[in-house]
């Protein structure tokens, strides 16, 4: 269909999104999403209840191709749904790995996004140095709410942060990421205290208790599975404490999904995209 490689997804069943329709059974829709003066090709189809979502960058000169349809402002940000969002943050994270971020001209990116943005994604993650998720996912000023605290705990404000930012922001996805050799982490398992930190630090106990079996050491592999098991109750506890976010997803207007991000090879590790009933 298309002469150009492009990623896809394959959904499972019960990751299909209710919400907006983008094909009919059969049929290719496409876009261009403009983004730092290059344009990435995204390629949404539905065969037999089953959609895949496909987002390239543009250099296979979509225009060429029969089923390329420029799109306007509104049309864009009505082709952002959960699915393409998460597959934008995938090709982000592909694209650093491989070292061919996008070359950003930023006062460019300034200018543009000067009267407004259509973020795609709200990222929770680790205040550490190393986890930046605009650079993880290779993504423009605009294009990604960060909500970032030590150790990617949630808070009432963070999750209110979340609320605002699909609710009135249009994010269509909310993606909680750990990552390994947190320090924060760390610091929870070793019972260290420290003045407001303490209080922080008490919410990975739970995790901490989840993992720990009977006098396991508190290693370096105890403490990444920590810092998975956090991100898998911080998705829950989301889900649990927002109405305004458990009913979005369950209408398929934005999806969640948990990550591990590693500090060692730059890769972002998902876990299964919620979205739907
Ligand atoms: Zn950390």
């Amino acid at each position: 269909m298309h002469a150009h490689r492009r990623l896809s997804l394959r959904e499972s069943s019960r990751g299909a999104c209710a919400g907006r329709e983008h094909a009919q059974s059969g049929r290719l829709f496409a876009l261009t999403w403009r983004e730092a003066r290059l344009e990435f090709f995204i390629a949404v189809e539905q065969r037999a209840g089953e959609r895949r979502v496909g987002v390239q960058h543009a250099a296979a000169q979509p225009r060429k191709n029969p089923a390329f349809q420029p799109m306007t402002p509104d049309g864009i940000d009505a082709a952002i749904t959960p699915e393409s969002a998460f597959e934008l943050l995938k090709s982000g994270n592909a694209r650093f790995l491989k070292g061919t971020v996008i070359e950003r001209d930023r006062p460019l990116e300034v200018k543009e996004t000067s009267n407004g943005t259509k973020p795609i994604a709200v990222v929770l993650t680790c205040c550490d140095a190393r986890t930046p998720p605009e650079a993880i996912f290779d993504q423009g000023l605009g294009s990604i709410f960060s909500v970032r605290i030590a150790g990617n705990v949630l808070s009432r404000d963070g999750l209110g942060t979340m609320e605002f930012a699909c609710q009135l922001g249009g994010a269509k996805l909310v993606v909680v990421m750990g990552h390994s050799s947190c320090g924060a982490v760390r610091t929870a398992c070793e019972g260290l205290k420290l003045e407001n930190f303490t209080r922080l630090l008490a919410k990975l106990n739970k995790a901490i208790a989840q993992v720990e079996k009977g006098g396991a050491d508190r290693d370096a592999e105890f403490q990444n599975l920590v810092a998975a098991q956090n991100v898998k109750n911080v998705v829950a506890s989301i889900q649990k404490n927002s109405e305004t976010l458990r009913s979005m997803v369950k209408d398929g207007q934005i999806g969640i999904v948990g990550a591990m991000y590693s500090v060692q090879t730059g890769a972002v590790h998902f876990g299964d995209l919620r979205c739907g009933e």
